[in-house]
């Protein structure tokens, strides 16, 4: 199927809520053949949803959070309690529902390659990073996701995370903040903030980093990286928060 230009109608064909504050929804273009474009892992679309009012939200950006298969995107959705769209869509969009998405886009890809690779999510910044290791475990290409999250309360996708985990792909689950009832080595691997200590001792020197996550973690995580050796050139991130450099 040709890439659309701008946006067209789509229908949500199934609503997953995966934690309370984070609802994917994978969404089908209503087209004869039924057909999507293809995408490359860590691509997203643009998404506006029909409002209570019958205007057209604004436009916001969604990572497209599993691989490409041709049959539906997916996209998941944190909800902002003061978020116009993201509060809207996780209170109100339903299965059924239309809704309006551009084509995918996006040069925050992982690049081909057998180089490993070592993908660092924090909090709904997992979604380009979760893509991306479903891709090089396809590829069977080595590669370490990394989840940073408070706790248990905040946890999304364990099932396909553990899935993932195995011959190629490494998974370390970080919570920042355990609950109580939160078990270490069964709940999570790793208890506190990633210092460059511990990214020193953990990831390959050699690998390509990925991260993307809230705009403190990024900061951090990239001072982190170059102060451990990591050169601008093995190091990608996506911001989704416009006009903040985590290089300052
Ligand atoms: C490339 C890209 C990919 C992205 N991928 C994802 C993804 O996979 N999943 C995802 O959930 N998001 C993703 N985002 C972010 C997403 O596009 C939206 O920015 C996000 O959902 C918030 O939109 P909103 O309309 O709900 O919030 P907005 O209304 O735009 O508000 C933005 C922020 O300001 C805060 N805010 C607004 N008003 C107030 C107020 N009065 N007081 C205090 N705080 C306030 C909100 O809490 C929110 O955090 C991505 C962004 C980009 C650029």
């Amino acid at each position: 199927m040709e890439r659309w230009k701008g946006f067209r109608e789509a229908k949500v064909v199934k609503r997953v809520e995966e934690n309370k504050y984070i609802v994917s929804l994978y969404i089908k273009v209503m087209d004869e053949e039924g057909e999507l474009p293809d995408y490359l892992p860590g691509q997203f679309i643009a998404v506006k949803v029909p409002m209570d009012d019958g205007t057209l939200s604004k436009s916001r950006q969604y990572t497209l959070s599993s691989i490409s298969n041709g049959e539906y995107y997916r996209i998941s959705v944190k909800r902002e309690e003061e978020g116009q769209v993201s509060k809207f869509v996780f209170d109100h969009v339903k299965e059924g529902n239309t809704i309006h998405i551009t084509a995918p886009a996006g040069k925050f890809v992982l690049k081909e390659g057998n180089k490993p690779v070592v993908l660092i999510g924090g909090g709904i910044g997992i979604t380009p990073m979760l893509t991306m290791a479903m891709a090089a475990e396809k590829e069977k290409r080595s590669s370490h996701l990394i989840y940073s999250l408070p706790n248990t309360e905040f946890m999304a996708f364990r099932d396909e995370i553990n899935k993932l985990s195995g011959a190629h792909v490494n998974t370390t689950i970080v919570y920042t903040r355990p609950l109580e009832t939160d078990v270490m080595g069964k709940d999570y691997d790793e208890k506190g903030r990633l210092t460059k200590e511990w990214l020193e001792r953990n990831i390959q020197k050699d690998a390509e980093v990925y991260f993307c996550g809230p705009v403190p973690f990024m900061k951090a995580m990239y001072q982190n990286l170059l102060q451990i050796g990591f050169s601008d050139d093995n190091i990608s991130f996506e911001m989704f928060v416009p006009g903040v450099d985590i290089r300052k």
